[in-house]
This record gives structure tokens, sequence and C-alpha cells, in this order.
């Protein structure tokens, strides 16, 4: 089976659209939550999800929108695009994310937003937050998204230490499965946050064992136009052009 496997859509139209288009052929997508949330088109990107054979976990901006969490924790911006989202989400995008579970697993994989051992809030961001999360894991692979940032934890033992290694994805060239622990983040897809504003994912081929990740350019412009005309906050459409 060939997954593409995506993370934090945030609304974002034409980046997801550019994603579905570049994608080589998959037969399922596993969407590690934060469909909507910043940007400009939350209905549209829940009903454009929909319509593939996938499976989607929570997020934190899912769940917010669902007044689940507290927003203590968002910035003003954020809070902002929340409010709107709150308001503009059709009843079947609300619906849907009521009915998200906050984790999956599927063979040798977990999907979760954020971490295994907490899977809608816990930023898995460092080498050492990964190596404490390996305990929190049932099986040897797990995609985590919520960073928006691409990489790779690859679990050590040295001494009878647990740590994990870190690497960075190397894109276009398939990488082999290995066979300990790894915690896999395909970067996002429509708000990339590592200096480079092209659209992240990665496809997963179960058969061959391997992972290939990909990022790809898609019209900036667009989604900025549709955020301001819909009076999202300045930054948060700024922010897209540089990938931050
Ligand atoms: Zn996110």
């Amino acid at each position: 089976m060939r997954y593409l496997v995506l993370s934090d859509i945030h609304a974002n139209l034409a980046a997801f659209q550019t994603v579905l288009q570049d994608a080589p052929p998959f037969d399922r997508i596993w969407c590690l939550g934060d469909v909507i949330g910043y940007g400009p088109e939350p209905s549209e990107c829940v009903a454009l999800l929909r319509q593939y054979e996938h499976d989607c976990v929570a997020g934190n901006h899912d769940w917010a929108t669902l007044g689940r969490l507290d927003t203590e924790d968002f910035n003003p911006d954020a809070r902002r695009a929340l409010t709107w989202t709150r308001a503009n989400l059709d009843a079947a995008g609300v619906a849907y994310l009521q009915k998200l579970p906050t984790a999956l697993t599927f063979g040798d994989f977990t999907l979760v937003h954020g971490s295994p051992r907490q899977p809608v809030w816990e930023y898995t961001l460092y080498a050492g937050m990964a190596a404490a999360n390996f305990d929190y894991l049932d099986t040897p692979y797990c995609f985590v998204g919520h960073t928006h940032v691409p990489v790779l934890f690859e679990q050590t033992t040295h001494n009878g230490v647990v740590s994990a290694r870190v690497r960075r994805p190397v894109y276009d060239e398939p990488i082999a499965l290995p066979g300990g622990r790894l915690i896999i983040n395909p970067g996002s897809v429509g708000q990339p946050r590592d200096n480079d504003p092209r659209a992240s994912y990665l496809l997963l081929d179960t058969d061959a064992q391997t992972l290939l990740f990909r990022r790809v350019e898609y019209p900036v412009e667009q989604t900025q136009q549709n955020m301001q005309d819909h009076g999202l906050p300045a930054r948060l459409a700024a922010r897209l052009s540089n990938g931050w």
C-alpha cells in the first residue's frame, strides 16, 4: 500500500490541492491533524479530504475550534484566526472534526498529531523529547505533525541509555525504513515552519518499506489574498511567503 502522509493543512486549500496533484500515485491518505485553523478555507479543506479514502487524527486546532481546548496558550493572531474559523466552518466540517480520534494504529504505524505521550498537544521538537516518547509507543513507527517541521527521530541505545538521533529529510529519494523505532514528521502542507515556504508531505510505501519526502511550490499569493479578503491577521498571511 502507498500512503500519502500529510499534516497541518491549516485550511490552506491551494497548498492542499497542489500536494494532491504533485503526489505520486497513492492508495490512501493518512492525515495527522490540524486540517483547519489559520487559513481561509476550512470547510473546503475538510470536504476535499473527505473525497479520499483516508484516516485522520485530531490536532490542537481541530479541538480548539470545537471548544475542547483552552486557547490561553494560543498567540493573539492564532486566537483571532480561531474565532474566525469557529464562525465560518460549516456544519459538515464541525461534525467531521467531532469524530476524529486522538490516535490511530495500523500494523507497525501509530498516527498522532503531537506525540505518543500527549497526542493532541505535545510538540515532538527535539531528540530528548522523541527519546522520552518511545516509551509510550506500542509500534515501531509513529507519524507526528504539529511542529510543521519535517524530521525523523531514530531511536538509538548506547550502554543501555535510550536516545534519539535526529535525521533531516532528504527529498525525492526513497529512504528505507530502518529496523528500529522511528518518529517521523512529514512537515506541514499549509504552513511550513522550516524557512522553506513549499508545502511538505511524504509518501509511505509499505511494500517497499520506504519513505519519500517531498516539497512542492504552491500559489501562496492565492491563499494570502483569500486571507486578506476574510480579514484574517496579516502576519499569518505574510509568514506563508517565508515558511516560518
Ligand atoms: Zn498545526
